[in-house]
């Protein structure tokens, strides 16, 4: 807080409140509206009294007279015609120059909203070096009142300081003139956020249209965009409400899809653990397959006429002259006429010999003095035609011929790898995949596997693992960053910091960071702050409409890597998802939220259309099933409803259960919700309920299985 701020101090003047001082809603209403004016006031003292002269009065005088003086004093309350109201003639007294304007300022916005006012006995004038206003002692009268004359708060109370050299010599009375100034012009700081796209920002574009060159500008002024909470300015302090917007589950999507980052291509050895990588560029045969004329059948290669005219028959007792087996063999001696070689399956052809006769087709005829080998064996058809079970050279894969399309997945079934394998490829080019940094937050959490029984409020770590077994599952390589507590202070920064530069518990940098808790609304959630104000991220969402999940979180952060070994391309953006802390909701929205954007990364929106087969849509894949029973709906945000997806072994359609409909069953903190479900059944919201028998979309994360 620089010293040049001004000090303000608010008095509540309330029985009520001086008894039970959690009843009182003023104080923070008022110290909203100065935190709304940025720097210029500090964060205002508060003090509460009961309806009581002499306590007012003495309140008053301890910010005016003493050494600590404030700049200004609101007291809120009292000022009504009711019997104990006195709060106007505790204060007069106490004035040296009134106020009139002021008073009439702030009478005169009450006004507006209602006759009421018209009750109220304001008084306002300057004591010493401060200037001390009443309010009336409604929390929503005393912020309409205050809102009316703040701008020209700054103004009134430098003056009334006089040449008090701490304000002057800081150039602070220029900057708060300038500020009471634009007051006017300037949209009402308390009326930012979601109105941004009305505001006008034309008086100012005449040069930047049509001249080729456009100017990066964004379309908010700082004051506009929604800020997370100061963490050093304590609980009472921090936001009632989340200063984010709400968005539905297809914006927060899409807007996770623009900031993902385009796959980065790499060239990797053929090995198996190319399995789950898309291919990024056209793969073309080396070698053919085969790449010689080989047998389909164990047999006798054989001379075969064209016809039955233009050559001997294949029909009759022939010596066989030597054998070839499916080995490297060296070189072959070619076939005389006359004779056969026996063959087997996937054997080349001895030179000269143009069919195979199947074993089948063959019966011995005399073997060898030692009775080991055959002599000659009887052919006993006539019909083998030239190439007859035989492989032509490349007949299966031709040589540079294409093999594997960019976009293309290499399975762990499909035999791309084989293919691969086949064809001599050495190394191919793939999209990498992105690496996922897995850390837990919380002062409550404990390894999972920590032999110390829990004491307090601590609960067992059970997000890291099951977030990252099912990263694995997908094919993702992980890190496991840990847990950071929420204090001290600086080791949620550090943990993020490490992580994105591969170092410390993280072994190599990571692409996208997932985390988990600390982003609901409590003074120790510290995610939002942290990623905005001290890695200089930009948080693009942090509400989802929809159940559970709310508090998800995305930011990406601008990353300019330290060391670069050539070798390995750094992305230039890292993708944060900070997921709710409760298990069922952080699996949820790693599932809805992370995957699409993981796919994205890992190339497997890159599939040319057209080709073969279409690009998969990323995420989950989503079906429509049929409701086993009626489901709970939302009245408002969308329901990711845990369930188990069975196919009728009779009629071959998907039907959806609940794993848990009564009380507990579906709440977001339960980890057993997600145990045995392989469906999120999407429930949009609505009054009564989803009947049975519907058809709801749902998405599968594990395989469907078999019904009753
Ligand atoms: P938070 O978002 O930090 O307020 O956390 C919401 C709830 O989720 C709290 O009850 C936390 O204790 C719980 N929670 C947070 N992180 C984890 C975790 N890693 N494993 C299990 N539960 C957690
Ligand atoms: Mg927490």
């Amino acid at each position: 807080m620089d010293n040049t701020s001004l000090k303000a101090a608010i008095l509540v003047v309330s029985d009520t409140a001086s008894q039970d001082p959690s009843s009182d809603r003023v104080s923070d209403a008022l110290t909203a509206s100065f935190s709304a004016e940025g720097s210029t006031w500090q964060r205002p003292v508060t003090k509460i009294v009961p309806d009581s002269v002499l306590d007012i009065q003495r309140a008053i005088c301890d910010w005016t007279d003493g050494p600590n003086w404030v700049n200004l004093i609101l007291v809120s309350g009292g000022t009504g015609f009711a019997v104990k109201d006195n709060t106007p003639e505790a204060v007069s007294p106490l004035i040296h120059r009134h106020a009139p304007g002021l008073v009439h300022g702030m009478l005169a916005a009450s006004l507006k909203v209602t006759p009421f006012a018209m009750m109220s006995r304001p008084v306002g004038g300057v004591r010493d070096k401060s200037l001390i206003l009443t309010l009336p002692g409604s929390p929503k009268g005393a912020k309409e009142n205050l809102d009316a004359v703040i701008k020209l708060l700054p103004h009134a109370c430098t003056q009334a300081a006089g040449a008090n050299s701490r304000l002057l010599h800081a150039g602070g009375m220029k900057k708060l003139e300038t500020d009471a100034g634009v007051s006017s012009t300037t949209p009402h700081q308390a009326e930012r956020s979601h109105h941004h796209h009305h505001h006008d920002h034309h008086h100012h574009h005449g040069h930047s249209h049509g001249h080729g060159h456009v100017v990066p500008r964004a379309h908010t002024s700082p004051s506009e965009r929604p800020q997370s909470n100061d963490p050093q300015a304590g609980p009472n302090r921090r936001y009632r409400s989340s200063p984010y917007p709400m968005l539905s589950v297809d914006e927060a999507l899409k807007e996770i899809s623009e900031r993902t980052p385009n796959p980065v291509v790499v060239e990797v050895p053929v090995t198996t653990s190319l399995v789950g990588s898309v291919i990024a560029e056209d793969v073309y045969a080396g070698e053919a397959v085969p790449a010689y004329r080989a047998s389909i059948v164990d047999g006798y290669a054989v001379i075969a006429p064209d016809s039955p005219t233009s050559g001997p028959s294949t029909k009759g007792v022939f010596p066989v002259a030597s054998i070839t087996h499916a080995n490297p063999g060296g070189i072959l001696s070619p076939l005389e006429p006359g004779t056969i070689a026996r063959i087997t399956t996937g054997a080349p052809l001895p030179p000269n010999a143009n069919a195979v006769v199947m074993v089948e087709d063959t019966v011995l005829a005399s073997a060898t003095p030692d009775g080991n080998e055959e002599a000659t064996v009887e052919i006993l058809t006539g019909d083998i035609k030239p190439n007859e079970n035989v492989r032509e050279p490349g007949s299966d894969v031709a040589l540079g011929s294409r093999i594997l399309q960019k976009g293309d997945l290499i399975t762990s079934v499909g035999g791309e790898i084989g293919l691969l394998a086949a064809t001599g490829t050495k190394s191919v080019k793939v999209y990498r995949k992105p690496r996922v940094g897995v850390l837990s937050t919380g002062d409550e959490l404990v390894e999972h596997n920590d032999p110390a029984a829990l004491y307090g409020g601590q609960i067992r770590d059970s997000n890291r693992p099951s977030l990252l077994s099912c990263l694995a599952s997908w094919g993702f390589p992980t890190i496991d960053l840990g847990i950071a507590r929420d204090t001290p202070v600086g080791e949620l920064e550090r943990s993020l910091r490490d992580a994105l530069r591969g170092v410390g518990r993280a072994a190599a940098s990571v692409d996208v960071i997932i985390t988990t808790g600390g982003v609901s609304m409590g003074e120790l959630d510290l995610l939002k702050p942290t990623i905005e104000r001290s890695l200089g991220g930009t948080i693009h969402f942090g509400r989802v409409s929809m159940k559970p999940g709310k508090p998800t979180t995305f930011a990406t952060i601008p990353f300019k890597p330290s060391i670069t070994d050539g070798t390995q391309q750094e992305r230039e953006t890292k993708l944060i998802f900070s997921l709710p802390g409760n298990p069922a909701s952080a699996l949820v929205t790693l599932n809805l939220f992370v995957l699409p954007s993981l796919h994205k990364m890992m190339g497997m929106a890159e599939k040319q259309t057209g080709g073969v087969g279409v690009a998969p849509p990323l995420g989950l894949p989503l079906v429509s099933v049929c409701l086993a029973h009626a489901f709970p709906r939302d009245a408002k945000r969308t329901d990711y409803h845990r369930a188990v997806v069975t196919v009728g072994r009779a009629d071959g359609r998907l039907y959806a259960s609940s794993t848990g409909l009564e009380g507990v069953g579906q709440r977001s903190s339960r980890v057993g919700s997600l145990a045995t479900a392989n469906a999120l059944l999407v429930i949009a919201p609505g009054t009564g309920k989803q009947e049975q028998g519907s058809l709801v979309e749902a998405l599968m994360m594990g395989p469907v299985v078999a019904g009753p």
